[in-house]
């Protein structure tokens, strides 16, 4: 389905669906579909978190639950990780697999939409919104929800799909991503038109300067990005002053 043609309220129900359909297949597909290779990207986000222990870290879009699991080993016993999902099927997969882990006390899972967040204003140190921010609707919204609840001196991280820096990763990709990936998604998860999806949303994403400009219009500052393997992903940091 070419999710940019339809209004709004059909793209959060399809956001919805397709999160529904693969949250029980998600991390073996994230595996499959980047070669393992979201594990780095991952791993640099937390790098660049500053997160120490005794913080408060909002993980939005969290799903599984990637991101919180380091987290919460970081913050340790006086700091707190929030999980954030708006799908339940995401955060359920999320919960018993952080339970799984021995993730304890520390963490709190709260069913939530990225652009209106259920918390009082500057609560938390660092938060983060990895591969979540181009399934938002209102990404400005999104944004100014995200800063409002940041503490000053706090940051914000984005890990999202990206525009690719040279015209031959540009080809390769959109052959990996058009024809590869809903013919991997058919054969192990069933569901070639969620793959399909997520294809057209990362096209649809806004490139490296476009979304930079967004989180300074949203308030943020000192915003900076760091591409990753070639530009196929962007980090995005801002801090709230
Ligand atoms: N952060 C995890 C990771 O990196 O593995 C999960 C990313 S997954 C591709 C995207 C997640 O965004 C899904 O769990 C989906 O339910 C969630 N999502 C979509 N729209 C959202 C919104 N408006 N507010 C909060 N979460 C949303």
């Amino acid at each position: 389905f070419g999710y940019q043609d339809v209004p709004r309220h059909e793209k959060a129900s399809k956001v919805a669906d397709v999160f529904h359909s693969v949250a029980a297949r998600y991390d073996v597909m994230n595996d499959l579909m980047s070669m393992g290779i979201h594990r780095l990207w991952k791993r640099l986000t937390i790098e660049r978190s500053g997160v120490r222990p005794g913080h408060r870290v909002l993980d939005i879009a969290g799903g599984t639950g990637d991101l919180t699991l380091k987290f919460s080993r970081m913050v340790g016993p006086r700091g707190q990780v929030v999980l954030a999902d708006i799908n339940a099927s995401m955060l359920g997969v999320g919960r018993d697999k952080l339970i799984d882990n021995g993730v304890g006390g520390n963490v709190d899972y709260v069913q939530a939409n990225a652009e209106c967040l259920p918390f009082p204003n500057n609560s938390f140190d660092c938060i983060t919104i990895a591969f979540g921010l181009r399934n938002v609707t209102d990404k400005d919204a999104a944004l100014r929800s995200m800063q409002r609840v940041l503490k000053p001196g706090g940051r914000l991280l984005v890990l999202e799909f990206s525009k690719p820096q040279s015209a031959l990763l540009t080809k390769a990709y959109d052959e990996y991503s058009f024809r590869f990936l809903p013919r991997i998604g058919q054969l192990v998860a069933g569901d070639a038109d969620s793959y399909r999806y997520l294809a057209e949303s990362i096209r649809m994403h806004p490139d490296q300067p476009t979304l930079k400009g967004m989180m300074e219009a949203a308030g943020l500052e000192r915003v900076e990005y760091t591409n990753l393997t070639g530009g196929i992903v962007a980090l995005h940091r801002g801090i709230k002053l």
